[in-house]
């Protein structure tokens, strides 16, 4: 077995008390997490918090939380949120910066890090964590993308416990556990033929492409199932969200994507399945509320409440099923096709999309451009598997040179 085991810490201490970090603590993810932790307050202590640049947020969860240290990314933000603390909650320093980030990702004093900052900017953390063998509770998909192997190499050398925050790879850990586990106790297994990767198909399931075209990020960001941050919800619209998704299995579950299928449910209250070679087609279902995958990969392999309501069966009378529509939703293709391609191709693809997603958000592109950024990027920055971390920043940065150069050339 995998065990749990207490690293770092003094053996005095109470081994039940997890000592976590939050990282994007004022996010959609954060905020669900302090909620779980807050319903199993004598199982978690909270040692960090981490934000970008919403001082008062920050201010407000230092005050119930009181964590050692609070980091805010953004320099001026650190200062203000240094202001607010030094009254009346002295005992919290406040870092900041990359380097404030990863320095409690990789504190001797955390054991778990929730990876829940949104995009590119959570990969050094998460990488730290991972090196310094944390259990890692991954939202942040983004950072897993874009570095891959280095990554899984990282979680396997620095031996931390990769656990996934996603709701859908949550899922499909806990329906890999019904098969045999691979040696290490790494999630994936033998004996699986198929990963159903299920997605909702977000607020444009059933419109035209050509009634894409005007769409505003309210419209982009109102999903029907899932509350969420405004950049994974715009993925979510054009089904990128599922894209990236579809590479971070590939990763999670040591498999490639000719194993994953995508299909689209739109109650959301399947989050994925598992088929065996036998034909067992396991799922893990419940409602769709983000609070269940945090409680379950903070406890595993325990369970703990969540606040999630039960599920309410004779209300959810039907469970629809359908196949994706990849001309609709390009970046589904786009998904696939750099999972197959390797290389440069994901992480090129997930720079280009935080890009264009940025523009769209910011009105300076139109939402059917987004997958023409995406796709033009990844082929003008094909390439060789980045195996450093030098590698991974230096795709990453002349993916979002290049996309923000096609975003000029395609603004409204
Ligand atoms: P969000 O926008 O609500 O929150 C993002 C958090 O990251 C905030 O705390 C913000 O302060 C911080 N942050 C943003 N930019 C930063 C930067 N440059 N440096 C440091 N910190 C920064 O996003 P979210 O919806 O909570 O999503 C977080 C991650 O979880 C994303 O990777 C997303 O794909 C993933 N995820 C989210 C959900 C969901 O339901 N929200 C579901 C699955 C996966
Ligand atoms: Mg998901």
């Amino acid at each position: 077995e995998h065990a749990l085991s207490v690293r770092g810490g003094s053996l005095a201490r109470d081994v039940a008390m997890k000592r976590l970090a939050v990282c994007g603590s004022t996010g959609s993810i954060g905020v669900s997490t302090l909620d779980v932790v807050s319903r199993n307050r004598s199982g978690f202590e909270v040692v960090a918090l981490t934000a970008h640049t919403n001082a008062d947020a920050m201010a407000a969860q230092c005050r119930v939380w009181r964590p050692r240290f609070a980091v805010m990314a953004d320099e001026s933000a650190a200062s203000r949120l240094g202001v607010m603390l030094a009254a009346d909650v002295p005992e919290t320093s406040v870092l900041s910066g990359t380097s404030g980030l990863v320095h409690v990702a990789m504190h001797p004093d955390v054991d778990y890090v929730m990876a829940a900052i949104v995009g590119g900017a959570g990969l050094m953390p998460t990488l730290a964590a991972a090196r310094s063998g944390k259990r890692i509770l991954l939202a942040n998909k983004e950072a897993l993308v874009m570095s891959g192997r280095l990554f899984m190499d990282a979680v396997r050398e620095g031996g931390a416990e990769l656990l996934p925050i996603d709701s859908e790879h949550n899922a499909i850990f806990q329906c890999m556990s019904a098969g045999q586990p691979r040696s290490g106790g790494r999630p994936g297994g033998r004996g699986v033929r198929r990963i159903v990767l299920t997605g909702s198909g977000g607020p444009f399931r059933a419109r035209t492409f050509e009634s894409l075209h005007d769409v505003t990020p309210d419209e982009a960001c109102a999903h029907p199932n899932w509350s969420m941050g405004r950049k994974i919800s715009v993925d979510s619209a054009t089904m990128m969200n599922k894209a990236l998704e579809v590479i971070e299995a590939c990763w999670l579950f040591e498999t490639g994507p000719e194993t994953v299928e995508v299909v689209v449910h739109h109650q959301s209250v399947i989050h994925s399945m598992v088929e065996f070679d036998d034909g067992s087609v396991l799922a893990q279902l419940g409602n769709p509320d983000m609070r269940t995958p945090i409680a379950h990969a903070l406890a595993w392999p325990e369970r703990i409440a969540s606040g999630v309501a039960p599920l309410d069966f004779a209300g959810t009378p039907r469970l629809d099923f359908e196949a994706p529509d990849f001309e609709r939703f390009p970046c589904l293709r786009l998904g696939f096709e750099a999972a197959r391609a390797g290389g440069t191709a994901p992480a090129a693809l997930n720079a280009a999309n935080e890009v264009a997603v940025e523009a769209f958000l910011n009105g300076r592109l139109r939402f059917t451009a987004i997958a023409p950024v995406a796709e033009a990027t990844v082929e003008a920055c094909a390439g060789e598997e980045p195996d450093t971390l030098d590698a991974v920043l230096d795709i990453d940065a002349r993916a979002r040179s290049w996309a923000a150069e096609a975003v000029a050339a395609m603004s409204h």
